[in-house]
């Protein structure tokens, strides 16, 4: 089994998990969760996007939290956006850095954006372009990759038609994204040993949906292939529009907690990320689906269960 030292985690919470959620924080509360999320030892974290306020309303004030983030410290900070306005804002905010997305599904990149993958395509090319003059780090993502809701497989020849575009235009960091959890652990291993094998170039990175329950198994499996790049959230927020109810993001410390088990480090402080969760959880105001939340943690069980426990688990 290829168990690395050491993987990294990205905290999406501030922007794949609150922009799902109905209650809307303000931007002194959404700065007080990224700061915490430093402060657990976080070294790259999503804070936000700079899309339409209209699109997404919970994520409409992003300038005005990052105005209120600790920069004092080595975080790579990036915001998402689908557009040059994006950049703009991106550029006047100070954030230095904006991930790029597009769908391997024709349909889903419909839905989303109302333009086919290659007329989204050329707007990257078009953002890539003005985020390089003002010094702006630029990656991509690709949605949909391990299937999409309304075109079920996608094959890895549709994937590779965007991997070479994104190529083309100059970003060299891509993440392949199981948007609505649909991803099983067999593909995401052939899909990235393909991708890595093809394209060694390029920094890899694993963005999962825990929405039946197969994320963990999935990130083994792309660790597998030699990824060691991951997204999470904070208290696994992020639900799939397309099945109301459904988990979100793998919850970030139920992942620091996986790995740190399999003696894989992650630089994050374990209790400090579930504290987090605990907060967002509160602040949101309803169940998550954190494990950390509902059992805690391997440690706890030895420490606290006494060995007299009478009723018998098998
Ligand atoms: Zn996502």
């Amino acid at each position: 089994m290829n168990i690395p030292a050491r993987v990294n985690i990205c905290e999406v919470g501030p922007r794949d998990g609150l922009q799902n959620e109905d209650k809307i924080l303000s931007a002194e509360t959404k700065a007080e969760l990224i700061n915490d999320a430093i402060e657990a030892g976080y070294r790259t974290i999503e804070i936000g996007s700079f899309v339409h306020p209209k699109a997404v309303p919970a994520l409409a004030d992003t300038e005005e939290v990052f105005a209120k983030v600790n920069k004092d410290n080595n975080v790579d900070f990036r915001a998402l956006i689908t557009n040059l306005i994006g950049v703009e804002r991106a550029i006047d905010a100070g954030v230095p850095k904006v991930k790029l997305t597009v769908s391997a599904s024709k349909s889903h990149n419909l839905s989303n954006f109302n333009k086919n993958p290659e007329e989204t395509l050329k707007d990257f090319e078009e953002c890539y372009k003005y985020a390089k003059e003002n010094s702006l780090e630029v990656s991509a993502a690709i949605s949909t990759s391990f299937g999409c809701p309304f075109e079920g497989d996608i094959s890895i020849g549709q994937i590779e038609k965007i991997i070479l575009r994104i190529r083309e235009i100059g970003i060299t960091e891509i993440s392949l994204s199981d948007t609505t959890g649909m991803a099983n652990p067999v593909e995401v291993y052939q899909k990235f040993r393909y991708v890595k094998e093809q394209y060694p170039e390029i920094k890899w990175n694993a963005h999962f949906h825990n929405t039946r329950d197969m994320a963990m198994a999935n990130t083994l499996a792309a660790i597998q292939a030699g990824v060691f790049n991951f997204d999470a959230s904070f208290s696994g927020l992020g639900g799939c529009p397309y099945a109301p109810g459904a988990s979100g993001n793998v919850s970030s410390e139920d992942l620091v907690h996986s790995l740190e088990e399999m003696n894989i480090d992650t630089g994050i402080d374990l209790d400090k990320s579930i504290e987090l969760a605990h907060k967002v959880k509160n602040l949101i105001g309803h169940e998550t689906d954190s494990y950390m939340i509902k059992a805690g943690k391997v440690d706890d069980l030895i420490n606290e269960h006494p060995a007299e426990q009478k009723k018998i688990d098998d």
